[in-house]
């Protein structure tokens, strides 16, 4: 049967002879799957008309087919075995991913393509707007990483996280990627034994994440150059070595941020105040100690929302709900509260907006009360007002992600300590 040419929306696991032009938009590293211990590759491709398809190669097809599969090329693919993609891994009925053994064909559309070089671009140049879709290469001085942590997602599913924080000459605000599962452990185990001016790494296909303000978190596809070659890598070389106490002292502020012993030294209003957007960093977290003299009943807002991210809802309290803004399914509305304040010490005044767990702390009852309290006008707040005017309290500030995310510094409550 002669192939007929067709798009890869039509492609069922029963299609037999067929033809589709397609580009290899992503090629994954060599993953393990956890349950089998097979080696695999995934592959992505795209058709001219917007539509994506999965492939795997599995085992000895990873070298077999090394050559082949480069990154943004464009192939004819004739054939190849179609297999069902079942459960949630599904888009559509009939789902199917392309396998290569068999009958396949693979005929790239210009054998002469050079294998795809990273495009690496300075990290004041990515976009802070959170496209998923979007990939970036970039190039940076290692100044820190994190110790590997387990996170368990919504669905139960546990994932291995680790941060790594890099620099370049481009901006003083140093950007933090989130680097997951198999790259967690020997790629960045050796960043971590090798990190300092010296260290300067390329990390491939990051995609973005609102994570921390703006942040970059590793694909499927991403590697680490270790020895990254060009002229790129050679200025950020250069001006590594020219600039060294500059670099040594973006990472001695990145362990001092990070190193959780040293954040309860406490601070006055006057030194925040004297903090600027270039001697800031997104995860400084300190202490102040104040009261708030003129606490106000009417800067008090009770309502309800979402108990993931809450945003309000006109749903009632208890009804569970997918949040338009957070995008999470089986939301619980609950009872929220914010509470603006001034607060002061010796040396001047600050405005802050206490958010639902900072008030809990503030008046010393549950939200739910609180919420009940107020909507049945049961609430009294005079001895509450009393004891935050005469009673200083230690009060934790972090600055709001809009640091990184625009480069504006506002600080926000993040914890609060009764003595
Ligand atoms: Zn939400």
């Amino acid at each position: 049967m002669k192939p007929e040419k067709t798009y890869l929306d039509k492609l069922t696991p029963t299609t037999k002879a067929y033809k589709v032009k397609v580009k290899l938009k992503e090629k994954s590293r060599t993953l393990i799957s956890p349950q089998k211990k097979t080696r695999y590759q995934q592959l992505l491709f795209e058709d001219e008309k917007g539509n994506t398809m999965r492939g795997a190669l599995f085992e000895n097809q990873i070298e077999e087919y090394e050559s082949v599969f480069k990154s943004n090329q464009e192939y004819e693919i004739a054939n190849a075995p179609l297999k069902p993609v079942l459960g949630r891994y599904a888009t559509r009925d009939d789902d199917c991913q392309m396998s290569f053994g068999g009958q396949a064909t693979i005929q790239p559309l210009d054998p002469e393509a050079k294998s795809f070089e990273p495009e690496y671009v300075p990290i004041a140049a990515i976009p802070r707007t959170t496209d998923l879709g979007d990939r970036f290469d970039v190039l940076g001085i290692v100044l820190f990483v994190e110790e590997t942590r387990t996170i368990t997602t919504a669905s139960g599913v546990a994932h291995q996280v680790r941060e790594v924080v890099i620099t370049d000459p481009s901006t003083d605000q140093p950007l933090t990627i989130s680097v997951w599962d198999d790259l967690t452990g020997t790629e960045a185990s050796l960043l971590k034994s090798w990190v300092g001016p010296a260290l300067i790494v390329g990390f491939t296909s990051l995609k973005p994440s609102a994570h921390k303000g703006f942040s970059l978190s590793t694909t499927m596809a991403t590697e680490f150059h270790r020895n990254p070659v060009g002229e790129r890598a050679n200025a950020l070389r250069k001006w590594s070595e020219e600039q060294r106490p500059l670099v040594l002292e973006r990472m001695a502020r990145i362990c001092e941020v990070r190193n959780p012993a040293q954040h309860d030294e406490i601070l006055t209003i006057d030194a925040i105040k004297q903090k600027e957007v270039g001697n800031t960093l997104q995860e400084e977290k300190h202490w102040i100690k104040v009261t708030i003299p003129e606490p106000e009943r009417s800067r008090i807002v009770p309502y309800v929302g979402c108990n993931n991210c809450g945003k309000r809802t006109e749903n009632d309290c208890d009804v569970s709900y997918t949040c338009k803004f957070c995008n999470k399914e089986k939301c619980i509305a609950t009872p929220r509260i914010t509470f603006k304040f001034d607060a002061t010490d010796d040396t001047g005044e600050m405005t802050f907006t206490a958010f639902t767990q900072e008030c809990e702390a503030l008046f010393k009852l549950p939200a739910s009360e609180i919420y009940a309290q107020i909507t049945t006008g049961m609430f009294k707040f005079e001895p509450i007002a009393h004891h935050l005017s005469t009673t200083p309290f230690l009060l934790q500030i972090g600055p709001a992600t809009a640091l990184a995310r625009n480069k504006i510094l506002t600080w926000v409550p993040k914890a609060i300590r009764w003595n």
